[in-house]
């Protein structure tokens, strides 16, 4: 493995291993299997962390910072990372997010079962002992049934300025307590009528503190298990359960959390006192959520865009979520690269979004086979073509290295002839200062073949350019002798007329055009980037006919381009359609 540089999560994990802090007793079965749970086998000291998307949403790259961070660790440190559904809220979450999830963690590269340690787990496989352990908290004194009304709560609970106020129903008895929790798991109450609350401390300077809520009233149906609870736990209280029941050793969250921690902890002590869980217990730690610039990082804002038509689904190649990076053509490997780059830390602070370009480029630098197109193409016409070659019909076969750092990767072939397509921007009738391309009177090479001289330039009525002029230099073409005694300072990119494609290109740009959308005066939606797409109709070379449906390119000059998953016809079949990922160099912004 690649050697990796140090923060402060990873001092933590190497200290908690160099220590020993989690040899013990694990069980090795199904988590919730909870009784032979406390039976379990001995298992060596082990990083075992875990990542717990809630199935209501497509991931973004926020979660694939989540992702590469606990993965990383088991991978890194010869552990187990858990893939968990937090799924303990019935209302919002959907099976189809579910599939979404578990394909985007393993694009990203990362796997569950692969070693037969790592596991696919749900939170509501768990609803069984999180209920018994309810019971067992009311049993000892340390939860109660709260039927003040929402608003009672809310008000009674306090503020940071005063204290909250005992419920009415805090001093309930133990048996009245448990037959009240048994009348909500069984229907006999409406939603929102009365909530199990954990007896803590109604003064605590922490209001997390201050009699959290454990379970709510809902009549709803769960994905997982249909309609058999009608009472589901709040996150704050499944959340600690899942990581102790999965020997977690290492829970990771994001700096919201911090706050709940000391509850993390009181549940976890308190459940083991009752011999309900094992210890070592997992420990909390938080890290600061990635922020990226340029793009939004909320499913809800997220789910906005794409309901709203902002985009074109969850997988337009200018959204942040998984499905539109992979489509846009960033490489799992770039993600992972990003992703250890920006590190972890306890700060926030936003990341910006060229770091993560520079990742994609840096992955396909030496991956990605080198192409030619023209994405704003002009006609050069080569006017003495026909007179020096023997014929205006005349093609000259070119070749350039598949990689140019890589000739075993052999050579892509194509054609010169008295017809090129050019970039319109290769063209000036004067040019300006430090322009060396073409001008009347300037020559050129043409890349992997011929120099020309520009003899100027035709443009219609209203002044647009309809084709450059230029003549052949003879006896010029690269990789024959002499072919450099004509010393020249511009070489273009080109696409013969004869044997170029004509090929979809969508050019992305930022999905916004302020670096933290929504975060001013103006609501997110005014900041989105009214040019984030441009569609041309481009000329790339032959070579490009057998690109395969998310095959990524350097397009030479342009930048990295992807053969788009949905949209791009294999094998000539169609129209080849290519999506930009991004420049050679960071322009953004120039
Ligand atoms: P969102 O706020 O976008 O709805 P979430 O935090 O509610 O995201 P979950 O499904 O609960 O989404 O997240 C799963 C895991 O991913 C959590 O551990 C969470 O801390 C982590 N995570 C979510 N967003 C980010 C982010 N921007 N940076 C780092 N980690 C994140
Ligand atoms: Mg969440
Ligand atoms: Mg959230």
């Amino acid at each position: 493995a690649k050697p990796s540089a140090s923060n402060f999560l990873r001092q933590i994990v190497e200290r908690d291993l160099a220590q020993g802090t989690y040899a013990g007793r694990h069980w090795a079965g199904h988590p919730a299997d909870a009784q032979t749970h406390l039976a379990g086998p001995l298992d060596p000291a082990k990083v075992r962390t875990r990542f717990p998307p809630e199935p209501n949403g497509y991931l973004h790259v926020g979660h694939a910072k989540s992702i590469c961070l606990n993965f990383g660790f088991a991978n890194e440190y010869g552990g187990v990372c858990h893939l968990r559904f937090d799924d303990t809220n019935p209302e919002k979450e959907e099976t189809e997010y579910v599939e979404g999830i578990k394909d985007a963690v393993q694009w990203l590269g990362f796997s569950w079962d692969a070693n037969g340690t790592s596991h696919l787990y749900q939170a509501s496989d768990y609803f069984d002992f999180m209920y018994r352990a309810a019971e067992y908290l009311i049993e000892a004194g340390l939860a109660y049934v709260d039927e003040q009304s929402p608003e009672e709560m809310r008000a009674n609970r306090g503020d940071f300025s005063r204290p909250g106020v005992d419920s009415p129903f805090r001093s309930r008895s133990v048996d009245e307590n448990l037959r009240r929790f048994r009348e909500m798991r069984d229907g006999k109450l409406p939603d929102g009528a009365a909530v199990l609350r954990a007896r803590i401390d109604m003064a605590s300077p922490n209001i997390n503190l201050r009699d959290p809520a454990l379970y709510r009233i809902k009549h709803a149906e769960h994905h997982n298990t249909g309609s058999k609870w009608c009472i589901y736990p709040m996150y704050t209280y499944a959340h600690p359960i899942e990581d102790a029941l999965e020997n977690i050793t290492h829970s990771l969250c994001t700096l919201e959390f911090e706050d709940q921690r000391p509850f993390y902890d009181w549940l976890l002590d308190r459940l083991s006192e009752g011999g309900l869980i094992n210890k070592p217990h997992p420990r909390q730690y938080e890290f600061a959520r990635l922020e990226l610039t340029y793009v939004v990082t909320s499913k809800r804002k997220l789910r906005q865009l794409v309901e709203e038509g902002h985009v074109t689904g969850w997988d337009d190649p200018r959204m942040p979520t998984i499905l539109g990076l992979r489509r846009r053509g960033y490489t799992p490997e770039s993600i992972q690269l990003f992703a250890e780059r920006i590190g972890v830390s306890k700060a926030g602070s936003w990341i910006d979004y060229s770091t993560l370009d520079q990742a994609l480029r840096d992955d396909l630098d030496s991956k990605a086979a080198r192409a030619m197109a023209v994405l704003d193409p002009v006609k050069l016409v080569i006017e003495n073509w026909g007179e020096v070659m023997g014929g205006d019909d005349v093609l000259d076969a070119c070749s350039a290295p598949v990689h140019p750092h890589d000739v075993s990767r052999g050579y892509r072939h194509f054609q010169f002839g008295r017809e090129l397509w050019i970039e319109r921007t290769d063209y000036e009738d004067t040019p300006p200062k430090g322009f060396f391309r073409l001008f009347p009177g300037n020559k050129v090479r043409m890349k992997y073949g011929h120099v020309v001289e520009c003899i100027g330039a035709e443009r219609d009525a209203s002044g647009n350019l309809v084709r450059v002029r230029a003549k052949l230099v003879p006896d010029t073409k690269s990789g024959t002798p002499g072919a450099d005694k004509v010393k020249v300072k511009g070489n273009i990119t080109w696409v013969g007329v004869a044997d170029g494609l004509a090929a979809e290109v969508r050019l992305y740009d930022r999905l916004f055009s302020v670096p933290q959308p929504g975060t001013g005066d103006k609501d997110f939606l005014e900041e989105i980037n009214p040019e984030s797409l441009k569609v041309v109709t481009a000329y790339v070379e032959p070579s490009l006919s057998t690109a395969k449906a998310d095959e990524k390119f350097q397009f030479e000059r342009h930048g990295y381009f992807v053969a788009d998953r949905v949209d791009h016809a294999e094998g000539g079949k169609g129209k080849p359609v290519f999506n930009r990922v991004t420049g050679l160099k960071d322009s953004w912004g120039k």
